[in-house]
This record gives C-alpha cells, sequence and structure tokens, in this order.
C-alpha cells in the first residue's frame, strides 16, 4: 500500500515538474518575444530555405509591409527595388541572409535601400546571424535585424552636396563662370604629376583680349564685364575634351590646359577659340585689328618631366603671347619645344 502510494506521489512530482518548466519555458519565450516586439530595430527570422517566418512590428514599419505580406516570402523574390549605396541594384544573392543561410557565418553593417512601392526610398543597415541545432554545420535558419538609417544617409547626402557646392565655388571664377586662377594651378599641377610617366604631351594655351583696356576706356567698365563673360563661355565651348581644363589666368587673359595634346592639336584648338570669339562680333571701334572683339593666344607643348617645371611651360607660352602680341595681335604664336632639358622656345 505504502508503495502503491509512493508510485502515485512520483508520478504527481514529476507532472508538477513537466508543468513548472513549461510554464517557465512560455514565461521566457513571453519575455524574448516582447523584447523583440518592443525593438526599434527590425527583425525577421528566416528558415534555411529563405521563408520569412517570424518578423517583428518594427521590421513592417521600416520595410513598408504587412504581416501578411512579409511571412512566407523570400528576400530573394521581394518585388520591391533594392539598391546598394552607389545605386546599383542590390544582389538577391548578397543580401546578408543568403549569404549567412550559405555559410553559416554572421553578416554585419551591410547598406541596403529599399525602393518601396510608395516612391520613397528607406535606407538599412542589416546584420545577419546564423541559427543553428546542436551539432550541426549547417544553420537551419537565420536571424536578421535591420536599423532604419534614412535620417542619417540624408543628412550626409545633404553634407556631401554642400561640400561639393563649396569645391565647386571655390574652384570657379566669380565674373566668367569659368575654372579660376586657383583651379587652373591645382589642375596644371597634378596633370604635371600624372603625365610625368612616360612620353605624354602637354600643351598650354595662354589668350589675351587684346587692346582691353581701350574696351573698357571706351564703352565703360560694366561692358568691360559683359564682354569678358561672353569671351570666356565662347572660348571655353571651343575647348571640348573633358580632360581639359579653361580657366580665366587673371584680368582678361584666359588658359587652356590641353593634356595629351600635341602642339598641331592645340593649334586646332587655338583656331576654334579664334573663330569662336570672332563669331560673337562684338563692337571695339578703339582696337587698332579689327573693328570686333580679337584677342592673341601663345601655345607651348611639353613632355613634363621632373627636371622641368609647370612654371616653365607658363613662361614658353607667355612668351608665344608675347610674340602674337608684338606681331600684330589678332593670331596665335606656338612655341614648340617638345623636349627637356633643351628648352628654348623656337617661335614660328
Ligand atoms: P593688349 O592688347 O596689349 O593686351 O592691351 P590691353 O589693353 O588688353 O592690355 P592691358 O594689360 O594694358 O589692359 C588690360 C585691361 O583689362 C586693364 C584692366 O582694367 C582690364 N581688366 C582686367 N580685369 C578686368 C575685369 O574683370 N573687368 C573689366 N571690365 N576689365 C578688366
Ligand atoms: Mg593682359
Ligand atoms: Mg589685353
Amino acid at each position: 500500500m505504502a508503495g502503491f502510494l509512493g508510485g502515485s506521489l512520483h508520478l504527481a512530482s514529476e507532472f508538477d515538474a513537466k508543468n513548472i518548466l513549461l510554464s517557465q519555458l512560455l514565461e521566457s519565450e513571453e519575455r524574448y518575444r516582447s523584447v523583440i516586439t518592443s525593438m526599434t530595430e527590425g527583425v525577421v527570422l528566416q528558415l534555411a530555405d529563405g521563408q520569412i517566418t517570424t518578423c517583428n512590428a518594427s521590421s513592417e514599419r521600416i520595410i513598408g509591409l504587412t504581416p501578411e505580406q512579409m511571412m512566407g516570402r523570400r528576400s530573394i523574390n521581394v518585388d520591391w527595388r533594392t539598391v546598394q549605396e552607389d545605386g546599383s541594384p542590390f544582389p538577391c544573392q548578397q543580401h546578408p541572409a543568403m549569404i549567412t543561410l550559405r555559410t553559416g557565418k554572421p553578416v554585419s553593417n551591410v547598406v541596403m535601400g529599399i525602393h518601396k512601392s510608395d516612391k520613397t526610398l528607406t535606407w538599412i543597415s542589416i546584420n545577419s546571424q546564423p541559427l543553428f541545432q546542436m551539432n550541426q554545420s549547417q544553420p537551419y535558419g537565420v536571424v536578421t535585424t535591420f536599423a532604419d538609417i534614412t535620417e542619417r544617409k540624408q543628412a550626409e547626402e545633404m553634407l556631401r552636396n554642400q561640400a561639393q557646392r563649396d569645391r565647386l565655388i571655390a574652384a570657379t571664377d566669380g565674373l566668367t563662370q569659368v575654372a579660376n586662377r586657383r583651379c587652373f594651378d591645382e589642375q596644371l599641377q597634378s596633370e604635371w604629376q600624372r603625365l610625368n610617366q612616360g612620353q605624354n604631351l602637354l600643351s598650354l594655351i595662354m589668350l589675351d583680349v587684346d587692346y582691353f583696356k581701350r574696351y573698357n576706356d571706351c564703352y565703360g567698365h560694366q561692358a568691360g564685364d559683359i564682354c569678358l563673360v561672353k569671351v570666356a563661355s565662347s572660348a571655353a565651348q571651343a575647348v571640348k575634351r573633358s580632360s581639359d581644363l579653361f580657366a580665366r589666368y587673371g584680368g582678361e587673359e584666359f588658359a587652356a590646359i590641353l593634356p595629351n595634346t600635341d602642339a598641331d592639336g592645340a593649334i586646332a584648338v587655338a583656331e576654334s577659340i579664334r573663330e569662336a570669339i570672332r563669331d560673337l562680333g562684338i563692337p571695339h571701334e578703339q582696337s587698332d585689328v579689327s573693328a570686333i572683339v580679337t584677342v592673341s593666344m601663345g601655345i607651348a607643348t611639353v613632355i613634363p618631366t621632373a627636371e622641368i617645371s609647370p612654371d616653365e611651360l607658363i613662361a614658353l607660352a607667355d612668351q608665344a603671347l608675347y610674340d602674337a602680341k608684338r606681331q600684330g595681335r589678332d593670331r596665335y604664336r606656338s612655341a614648340n619645344q617638345m623636349t627637356a632639358p633643351d628648352f628654348n622656345a623656337v617661335v614660328e
């Protein structure tokens, strides 16, 4: 009898212990559920086939889908458009969850842009963590967490745009809107360094408006300013290659840096500049050479080396410009100097 009673007591305590364990388990699960629910980050659980089985409210809010739209979905067949930071499409197989499922390794801080159906763009930073069953090397699932970083990205973008605007303003001449002297100096230095690796040619055209003092005296300083704007804009359009730079060198002097351009190429550019300014047909009744505004140009071409400096190229082009002035204005002269260190200008 005692044995019978003892047995039922044993069964009862086993039953209680199971119940306690179960309620502890439920409590623990409830605790984790409330932690996940209260998180501002999105949390998504996917199984090995990529199907979403759990997601919290934040994930729905950030991604902009309802629970029904989320559940059963796979990252690789979503119908919103995802992009990388450079704007190119986000490759499905590069999704952190997909990588983690493939490799069994966690992935952190991957940035993804989501173009939602309401035409807004949301940026998220994603982490993924594999889920393993005991003694298994292949994950049975993956937990992905992601934070909405849209505001941070917008602030960064604003700063980038502002910095770009500041850089552009710092490099632009206030009157003529072509590159300024500072930009010219920097560009010449950097082209010199870039081309100083082999037998690369660098040409420079210096340009000066003829009898411009007389123009100001005759038509007024304001008209002089307008004239400079027109001359700069037309000449800049005649300097076409993306690697070229047309800049205001100072006053009524301008310069064109022409990388990888030989003397003949530079002459062709000078001719089109001259033609463009002629086409403007700006009256200049005080000029001794023409009834309209004209320019004189000096051209120099060198192979940049460590033995010579950019200043020497400028001096060569300046000398050629001086000769063009001396020989009557409204023309160009070329200092065909191709090799260093024999550096005497040969003026046509
Ligand atoms: P040359 O044919 O020998 O080049 O004669 P020039 O009169 O053009 O040359 P000079 O150097 O004697 O005069 C340049 C003039 O350019 C004087 C200066 O007031 C004028 N100038 C320089 N910068 C500006 C500007 O920004 N606006 C105006 N309106 N005039 C300017
Ligand atoms: Mg001058
Ligand atoms: Mg002048």
